[in-house]
């Protein structure tokens, strides 16, 4: 019944292309083309319920997301989805429901408290050497518990009011500042002229050594990773990008190309995943996830426990949940392999690392510690330890 989820854990890149869209006349050209993924988005109930059977809380979710966030889905990521299996975890990452418009006392609009650290529209300030600039705010498909509902595809009612003119000033008389990462919504989605205005002036500023992208479309459009693209990028070395995946399923073979493409122009690639219920709250596909992760070339950077977003509740996982999958990888896996978990603090903390519990005993004298085996052991402070003896 469930094929998909048969070979979610086998570390197999496939196509899933063109899947739904096998009798309906489209060309191999179109559809590697990102303008033609883009325009045949999904993004109507009538045009999700051509291809599948919805549950009633999809629908009246559906209906409802014109007011709050968006929906669109790429006919590339659409296929991932396996219509036999309600719970698919791809279908609940991007399939609205009606639970989105339950909230809860804990949860807010703006989680991270982005707004209210903005010196400059558009410019999050938070870190004392680097900024978050939202350039946009369109993203090739939308995640359903996105951080930035709020501003993010235009639906809802407040607008993401970026004035381009003033953060670029902003960030030539502040010299503290010296990484951007621009995000928003997805810068990925601007053309290759509009993204390079923007790399080539912050490039210009002496101060700025470092700038980076996050961006989820090479997971949905990989299309758009042109060589093209990549040449443009690679000239605004050192330049990094975090991508984002959840679910193993995601790694394609045209994603992995993607990432290599990425990686052969020197671009050192991260992941960001976000801890979700029912996608991927479990030790075997968070391993086999993050084992894909680096046969792509992507580092696994950071697992997030999911922000308290308004609407969200359907897809929180317990932080102890969490604690317990990083303690089954490190020590059993490679080091390479496991993301930093944190939480964001509810807000506007930042970013927390959240680690299993390694010591057990810390004192002046000495540190008892224990391993992934659950083995004990005893590390003594320089200071407790007798005079080192010649020894010849
Ligand atoms: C996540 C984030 C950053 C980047 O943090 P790193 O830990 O350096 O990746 C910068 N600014 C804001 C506001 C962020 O949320």
């Amino acid at each position: 019944m469930h094929h998909l989820r048969d070979q979610d854990l086998k570390k197999e890149f496939v196509s899933h292309a063109p899947g739904y869209w096998a009798n309906s006349g489209v060309t191999d050209e179109e559809w590697s083309n990102h303008t033609w993924q883009l325009k045949n988005r999904i993004t109507s109930l009538s045009g999700l319920e051509e291809h599948l059977n919805l549950s009633e809380e999809e629908r009246n979710g559906v209906i409802l997301s014109g007011s709050k966030l968006a929906m669109a889905i790429t006919p590339h990521f659409f296929n991932l989805i396996d219509r036999d299996d309600p719970d698919c975890p791809i279908r609940r990452q991007i399939i609205p429901r009606v639970e989105e418009t339950l909230v809860s006392d804990y949860e807010m609009a703006d989680p991270c408290g982005e707004d209210s650290h903005m010196p400059v529209p558009g410019l999050v300030h938070r870190y004392p050497d680097r900024v978050l600039f939202l350039v946009t705010d369109r993203c090739a498909a939308y995640c359903r518990y996105c951080t930035r509902s709020r501003v993010v595809s235009g639906a809802g009612e407040q607008e993401l009011d970026t004035d381009f003119e003033a953060a670029f000033q902003y960030l030539e008389e502040h010299t503290e500042v010296r990484d951007v990462l621009l995000s928003g919504g997805d810068p990925l989605l601007f053309s290759d002229a509009k993204l390079e205005k923007i790399l080539s002036r912050l490039h210009k500023i002496e101060h700025i050594e470092f700038i980076r992208i996050g961006s989820r479309v090479p997971i949905f459009l990989p299309q758009r990773i042109t060589p093209q693209l990549c040449e443009m990028l690679a000239k605004y070395h050192p330049f990094f990008m975090s991508v984002h995946v959840n679910h193993p399923r995601e790694l394609t073979t045209e994603v992995k190309e993607g990432l290599e493409r990425l990686a052969n122009h020197g671009i050192p690639l991260g992941n960001q995943s976000v801890f979700l219920r029912g996608v991927n709250d479990d030790l075997d596909t968070m391993k086999t996830l993050v084992h894909k992760l680096l046969m792509s070339r992507v580092r696994p950077y950071y697992l997030y426990q999911l922000d308290l977003i308004q609407g969200s509740s359907h897809l929180q996982a317990p932080v102890s949940k969490g604690i317990e999958i990083i303690e089954g990888l490190r020590g059993h896996t490679t080091g390479y392999a496991i993301p930093q978990f944190v939480i964001d603090a509810p807000g506007g903390g930042g970013k927390v690392p959240i680690n299993p519990d390694y010591v057990l005993q810390k004192n002046d004298e000495r540190t008892v510690i224990r391993n992934f085996e659950g083995k004990t052991f005893e590390y003594p402070e320089p200071a407790v330890r007798p005079d080192p003896v010649l020894d010849y």
